[in-house]
């Protein structure tokens, strides 16, 4: 869907491309959604900021990680890089 613009659910020719998904924290401040907030005193650091492509007709969504070549796996809680068993 992101490279065709084509929706593969209903192959309406139509997507609409949102750069930034609003989340909310827990002082009800609205922010970009991401796949980790790293909290210091003094600031948050957000990785990986969410984008979505929706589609016109149905409204299906892809969801895709801004950058995500220079994401910092080992400071991701949790994440563990797979790679494809050859
Ligand atoms: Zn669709």
């Amino acid at each position: 869907m992101r490279a065709s613009h084509t929706c593969p659910k209903c192959k309406h020719p139509e997507v609409l491309f949102v750069p930034t998904v609003a989340d909310r924290d827990d002082r009800d401040n609205v922010r970009p959604l991401s796949l980790h907030v790293h909290h210091l005193d003094w600031k948050d650091i957000e990785m990986g900021t969410l984008q979505a492509y929706v589609c016109r007709s149905c409204g299906y969504t892809e969801l895709y990680t801004a950058g995500a070549a220079s994401l910092p796996v080992d400071k991701l809680p949790g994440a563990k890089l797979l790679q494809a068993k050859g």
